[in-house]
């Protein structure tokens, strides 16, 4: 199954195993549309290193106590974030193409390896 000719659902499922993941509605497609959006703007590769993840996984790998990555009751217990590495791009310069492509909206930011990207209410945008 693939959301479009870049992605397929199975890239968005929690790496424990768990199934979390495994449905197209379990993550936010806006977030899918976004990465999209980053693979056709730099026309390179655009691999995703963490989209769901169920809350043992999240604590496993030290993500935050809140992290969108998690099943969110909002989204009917969809995730609403992406951790994307764009092949030979700087994750602040993925950073900077989403700040301008969102227009002040969601959540990213962007770590040594990766950009982060949500679709939280209030904007943030931010560095690990
Ligand atoms: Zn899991
Ligand atoms: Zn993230």
């Amino acid at each position: 199954m693939r959301f479009n000719k870049y992605f397929q659902v199975a890239e968005m499922a929690c790496k424990c195993g768990c199934g979390f993941g495994t449905k197209p509605g379990d993550i936010d497609e806006r977030v899918v549309w976004i990465a999209t959006c980053a693979r056709i703007h730099f026309a390179a590769p655009v691999t995703i290193t963490s989209a769901c993840r169920c809350p043992s996984h999240n604590a496993k790998v030290g993500g935050a106590k809140a992290s969108r990555h998690q099943p969110q009751g909002a989204l009917n217990g969809a995730s609403s974030a992406l951790d994307i590495k764009v092949k030979g791009v700087a994750p602040a310069q993925v950073q900077a193409f989403l700040d301008e492509l969102l227009a002040g909206r969601f959540g990213v930011g962007y770590g040594e390896t990766f950009t982060h990207v949500d679709t939280r209410d209030t904007p943030a945008r931010f560095d690990y």
